[in-house]
């Protein structure tokens, strides 16, 4: 399953951006991470290295 960004935990800080290997994540026009679910892989990479745990599986 893709991961899901919780917008009312995410600070913006862009990790999660960094180590995603198919650059599935991206900055909404909030500043807000953001996941295209048809590109995630599910690698679960995002998770580890969000800072707020703002990450999660759908
Ligand atoms: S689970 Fe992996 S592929 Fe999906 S958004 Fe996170 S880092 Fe990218
Ligand atoms: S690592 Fe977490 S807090 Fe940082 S941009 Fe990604 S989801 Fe938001």
């Amino acid at each position: 399953m893709p991961v899901v960004v919780s917008k009312d935990i995410c600070i913006g800080c862009g990790a999660c951006i960094g180590v995603c290997p198919t650059s599935a994540l991206s900055l909404d026009a909030n500043g807000l991470a953001e996941c295209e679910e048809s590109i995630c892989i599910d690698c679960l990479a995002c998770i580890g290295v969000c800072p707020t745990s703002a990450i999660s599986q759908k």
